[in-house]
């Protein structure tokens, strides 16, 4: 999917950079930004800036004043989950189809469904070779940890806080899924700090400001305009990730900014069209 993504991007004569890390950004007198990164300057008259909010806020100059949502977000965030992880390799157990499994695995159904007592786990398919050798089978394990709870320990107490999480997941994954436990061969384990370092994100925070029941959220539909030509989007910015959300807060994205940016000037349809059409087609 998300090859497809870039593919649809290049096709509407846009660059996709990796490994290019964007370093400072600084508003223009005359409009628009410099973006410093890691293989040299770019300027643009729109930024949209995927990251959270503090890192967001660290890549713009000392003075630049931001709004007060922008601190409510952060705030939001910061209460919000991190997760532990386990990748393992198993062998096929006997009886298994073939296919990919998604299961949400639950030890006590009356403790809370979090630090391993509520685990998702991915199977994947025998036909995804390129993942692990034809009869084995990747699985990934994730459970959710309130980051303001592990915020607060020391390091050591942090060290024996994720090692509980993860002892509690192998234990609600080999009493749910005892077929797939047996046969488990090689595993690794994450934290929040395996995020953090691997994606860059604060605390290794994931999922945003977590979400709550009502129409309430509406009120905080993205993107966010920081400034003139700068937005936010991201998990941070309701609706947030997932595939579905990704793509409701795209569209919103670039409508807006056609509108707000861009209205006073003649705009040929073809200089978006293309990559909508292509990501309808898809979904059709
Ligand atoms: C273990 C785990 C399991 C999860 N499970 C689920 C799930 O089942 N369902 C679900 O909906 N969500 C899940 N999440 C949460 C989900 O992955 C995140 O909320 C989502 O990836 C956030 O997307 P994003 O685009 O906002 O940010 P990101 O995915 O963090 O994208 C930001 C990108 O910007 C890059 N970047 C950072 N700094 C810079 C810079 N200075 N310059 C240039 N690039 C930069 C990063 O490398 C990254 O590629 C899970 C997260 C984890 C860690």
């Amino acid at each position: 999917m998300a090859s497809e993504l870039c593919k649809a991007i290049k096709q509407c004569g846009g660059e996709v950079m990796f490994s290019n890390r964007a370093k400072k950004i600084s508003p223009l007198a005359d409009g628009g930004y410099q973006i410093e990164t890691r293989r040299g300057a770019i300027t643009a008259e729109v930024v949209i800036s995927n990251l959270l909010p503090k890192s967001t806020r660290r890549l713009l100059p000392d003075d630049f004043s931001t709004p007060k949502w922008f601190n409510q977000i952060q705030s939001g965030v910061e209460k919000g989950w991190g997760a532990a992880m386990l990748y393992m390799v198993a062998e096929t157990p006997k009886g298994f189809n073939g296919g990919a499994e998604h299961w949400q695995l639950i030890g006590d159904e009356h403790s809370p469904l979090i630090e391993g007592n509520h685990v998702f786990c991915s199977i994947s398919s025998s036909k995804e070779t390129d993942r692990a050798p034809v009869g084995s089978h990747t699985l990934t394990l994730s459970t959710h940890i309130p980051m303001a709870t592990l915020r607060e320990l020391s390091e050591a107490e942090k060290r024996a806080y994720i090692d509980d999480i993860h002892a509690k997941m192998r234990s609600t994954f080999s009493e749910r899924c005892p077929e797939w436990s047996e046969q488990v061969y090689f595993g690794m384990s994450a934290s929040p700090r395996t995020f953090e370092r691997f994606t860059a994100r604060e605390e290794g925070l994931v999922g945003g400001i977590p979400k709550r029941r009502g129409w309430h959220n509406y009120l905080r539909l993205g993107p966010r305009r920081l400034a003139k030509g700068l937005y936010m989007v991201g998990d941070s910015t309701f609706p947030g990730q997932s595939t579905l959300a990704t793509a409701t807060g795209g569209e919103r994205t670039s409508e807006m900014i056609m509108r707000r940016e861009f209205s006073r000037r003649v705009v040929q349809a073809n200089h978006f069209l293309p990559m909508h059409v292509s990501l309808r087609q898809k979904d059709t």
